[in-house]
Formats: structure tokens, sequence, C-alpha cells
């Protein structure tokens, strides 16, 4: 199969290109327009392969969008393009809007253009089609009670601009089914960490500063829950769903791994005095920081349904996720700091 996946130089999009290029035989086009979260270094490991090809280029950009799809013709197109980083979102709205939501009308439109006329070109090439759109589990809002978990039935309540804009382009995605019968595919996930994670994430920031001796800022009190999944157990999922998921339906991904903010960061630490003993301790260096406004309380996710229909579980628990990912970026150190230093943009000079 030929895959067209968007955003597939930033964080999940470049473990689904890894995934594809190592364990598959499909060939994938990656379409990305090398925002500051791209980066083509987290995909040096394909960078070779006769089955991928980049094409740089903006989802918002309709005339672009219909040509890479002409000219690809593609079996299933995984959407993962979009701003992410939901601080960022508080600060700067618009380009989320942008992005999240008129790129992904644009795209829509591209594909349905596509289909439409892939079902006079090649028939069977239309119903074999997919379009798979990736979202998170921010889009339910939070949990009042301990118990409750997000179900592929629970009501959007969006509470921050970038969940607000992921939840919009849920919603077109499912309209383009509903009313023009676009084959899709909807999954929402909860938060993903692992290698090639954008220092600014909780995570990453947490073991660099941590590396650097700096403060480590937790929000508020640090009680806030999120669910934990590895990025190749969340890129492992979404293969399956592109390709074996039943078109029109929802599958949540989540990890069983509901964590404190603050458990999260002094596992770390506790991680860190183990593999990097240093003379002061890390846990001393966490500090609390004004909370973040709307700040949800608590995510959690009922994975049971891709598990049951696709046979898909989880393989990393959060212990050995964590330990493998605190281990990547000590045996990384090049990748990460041509991020910090900004060298990594250097990419996309002369590419545009
Ligand atoms: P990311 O910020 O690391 O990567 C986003 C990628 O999209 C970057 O490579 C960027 O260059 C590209 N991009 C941004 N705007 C673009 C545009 N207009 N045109 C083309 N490319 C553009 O994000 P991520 O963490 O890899 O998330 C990928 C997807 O998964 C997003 O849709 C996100 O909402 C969703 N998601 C993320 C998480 C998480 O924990 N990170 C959890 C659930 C769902």
């Amino acid at each position: 199969m030929n895959i067209l996946v968007t955003g597939g130089a930033g964080f999940i999009g470049s473990a689904v290109i890894r995934y594809l290029i190592e364990h598959t035989d499909h060939e994938v086009v990656n379409i990305d327009a090398l925002t500051y979260a791209g980066n083509l270094e987290s995909l040096a490991a394909v960078e070779g392969s006769e089955r991928y090809i980049f094409e740089q280029a903006d989802i918002g950009d309709a005339s672009r969008m219909a040509a890479i799809v002409e000219r690809y013709q593609p079996d299933v197109m995984m959407h993962l393009a979009a701003e992410s980083h939901v601080d960022r979102s508080i600060d700067g709205p618009a380009a989320f809007i942008q992005t999240n939501i008129v790129g992904t009308y644009t795209l829509l439109e591209a594909a349905r253009h596509y289909w439409k006329g892939l079902q006079t070109s090649a028939p069977e090439k239309a119903s074999a089609f997919r379009f798979h759109h990736i979202s998170t589990d921010e889009v339910y809002g939070d949990l009042e009670g301990p118990e409750d978990l997000f179900t592929e039935e629970t009501p959007y309540a969006p509470s921050s601009p970038y969940s607000a804009s992921k939840a919009s382009s849920d919603h077109l995605v499912r309209a383009w089914h509903r009313t023009y019968g676009l084959p899709i595919l909807v999954t929402n996930c909860s938060n993903n960490y692992g290698p090639y994670h954008f220092p600014e994430k909780l995570i990453p920031l947490m073991i660099l500063n941590a590396l650097a001796g700096k403060p480590l800022p937790v929000y508020g009190n640090g009680q806030q829950v999120r669910d934990w999944l590895y990025v190749e157990d969340h890129a492992r999922a979404l293969v399956k769903v592109a390709t074996e998921g039943m078109v029109g339906e929802t599958y949540n991904i989540g990890g069983h791994n509901e964590k404190a903010n603050l458990e999260v960061v002094e596992t770390l630490c506790d991680l860190l005095q183990e593999l990097v003993p240093a003379e002061h301790r890390y846990r001393d260096l966490i500090t609390f920081v004004q909370d973040r406004p709307g700040h949800d309380l608590r995510y959690a996710i009922d994975a049971s349904k891709i598990e049951r229909e696709l046979g898909w579980r989880p393989e990393e628990t959060f212990e050995t996720g964590l330990r493998k990912t605190v281990q990547w970026y000590l045996d990384n150190r090049a990748w990460w700091q041509r991020v910090q230093d900004g060298s990594y943009q250097g990419e996309r000079l002369g590419s545009l």
C-alpha cells in the first residue's frame, strides 16, 4: 500500500514512519511543513529507503494538497500534522485554528476530490481508500470521578484552544463521512512519551533540566492525572487502525498508566539518580510554579474497544517505557542538543 502521512517529521508521525518502513512493506509519503516541531533528523533511520519520500508542504495549501494526492495516489492517508502544544495554544491560538481546523478541512477536501475521482478511474482502489484522523483524549475535557474513563461515546468538552481546535477537526472529519461518505477513521489517544520527543514537553523537559541541574517546574500542586502511552505502542496502534480498523469508527488508545504529574517527575528523578549519579538529589530540583489556566485535572481512557476489536495492546508498562526513554535521551545527546541550539532547523534551508 501507499500510505500518505501528514506531520511525519513530528514526534508521533516520525515513530509511525519508522515503524512503517522497518516493520511493513508499505510505501510512505511524508507531508510536513517543518514548523519548529518538525525535525527530519528524527527520520534519519529511514532516509535512504526507496519506500520513503518527503514533501515539504503546508496542509493548508489547497493546490499543493490536491497536486500531492493526485501525484502519489495514496491508498491510505494518516493525518497527524497539527499544532500540538497546549501552552503555545494559550499564548497564540491563531496557528492552532489555521492548521488544526482549516488545515484539516483543506486536507479533507483534497482527499474527497481525489477519492471521488477514483470512483470512476479505479473503483476498487476507491472502495479500499481510508482517511485516518489522529486526535487526542483532550477533546473530552476532564473527568470528575476518580473511577471515570473516557469512552468513544463520551461527549466532547474541550478546555484549551488546542483541544478545542482538535475537537473541531474531529467533527469535520466525521461530517465528511456522514455528508460525503468519505471513508474515515478517528483515533483519540492519551499523552505520548518516548524517544524524539520535543524538549518543551513534560518528560523530555524534566530529563534535560535535571541533567543540566536546572529547576524542574511542576504546574500547581502537580496532582493533574494523565494516562501515558509509549510512542512506539501508539505508532503500532495507529497502523493497525489505519489498515484494519472499521471505516466510520472511532477508537480510543491508551496505556493504562494513570499518573499524577508530580509522580511522573519524581519517578524520572529516581531513574536519573540510578543511571546518572550526581552529588545533588534530582528530586530537590522540583519547583512548583503557577498552574496553567483552565488546566484539566484528570484524563483517563478506556481503550478496551481497540483491544477487543483489533487485538492491540501496549507492550511497554510505564516503568519499562520510561526507563527506555531516559536511556534514549542519555544515548542521543546530539539529537536534543541540536534541537536546543536550533541547528536542527538548518535541515529546512533549501528544501522549501
Ligand atoms: P508534533 O508537534 O511533534 O508534530 C507535528 C508535526 O506536524 C510537525 O512535524 C510539524 O512540522 C507538522 N506540521 C505542523 N503544522 C503543519 C502544517 N500546517 N502543514 C504540514 N505539517 C505541519 O505533534 P505530535 O505530538 O507528533 O502529535 C501528532 C498528532 O497526534 C497531532 O495531531 C496531535 O494532536 C495528536 N496527538 C498527540 C499526542 C501527544 O501526546 N503528543 C497525544 C494524542 C494525540
